[in-house]
């Protein structure tokens, strides 16, 4: 009887172990087509302004999260999953009932972070050229633009973003939206955009919003803005 019970309770152990590593390995295998991208640069590449453990949890928790629940959103309904992100936010009121909210959320977390990464990891500064001359014309300025942002990611209640969106003809505009709402859900283009959720700064600024807004801009990639902003004139910005 011992013996057998052995034998039971070690087939039982083996069976359990196989079945973690199945798991595991399902996990790695990222079953879906949406895939986290890299950030492009180190977790304390934007320190002090937002600090390194901040990144990693932003990136490899909060946005992989969005990633994994897009993917199990769209696993059932093959012809959403071979959209890319942009369509699908774009086409939202098309989307099953099932899932348009968790396409809305999570889709809308994916394109939004992939976006937020692309244009932070530099030093700030001011932009040059056609996008110097463009925030003069749509704005007044830099600083204007600075003020009018700070001001709408301040009056955001609640978790949001705020958005500089772009034209094909390179027109620019100001835009606040709820959870991970993005213009791409009304077939805009984001030339960049900056998280108000808590998640965001809570580490090293708490409650600070308005702290943490100001300190962003030291960490803005201004080139990358600038490529996108050609991206944008050439019809060619996705994301
Ligand atoms: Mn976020």
């Amino acid at each position: 009887m011992p013996t057998l019970s052995r034998r039971a309770f070690f087939t039982g152990a083996v069976a359990l172990a196989a079945s973690a590593r199945m798991r595991m390995a399902l996990a790695q295998s990222a079953p879906g087509p949406f895939t986290l991208p890299p950030l492009g640069y180190g977790f304390d590449a934007n320190e002090p302004h937002i600090d390194a453990q901040t990144m990693m949890i932003h990136h490899d928790r909060h946005h992989a999260a969005y990633v994994a629940n897009l993917n199990a959103a769209v696993k059932d309904h093959s012809q959403v999953a071979a959209l890319p992100v942009e369509a699908i936010l774009a086409r939202l009121a098309e989307m099953p009932d099932a899932v348009r909210t968790a396409l809305r959320n999570n889709g809308g977390g994916h394109a939004n972070h992939t976006m937020f990464w692309q244009v932070m990891g530099g030093k700030g500064g001011a932009p040059e050229g056609d996008l110097a001359a463009a925030i003069a014309r749509d704005f007044g300025g830099l600083e204007a633009l600075q003020t009018q942002f700070n001001r709408a990611g301040v009056g955001q209640f609640g978790s949001g973003w705020v958005f500089v969106t772009v034209t094909a003809d390179g027109k620019l505009a100001l835009v606040a939206r709820p959870n991970q709402d993005t213009p791409l859900m009304e077939g805009g283009r984001v030339l960049f955009g900056n998280d108000v959720w808590e998640h965001a700064y809570y580490l090293k600024y708490q409650n600070r919003r308005p702290d943490y807004l100001a300190a962003w801009w030291n960490v803005v990639d201004w080139p990358k803005v600038a490529g996108r902003y050609a991206a944008a004139k050439a019809g060619t910005l996705a994301i």
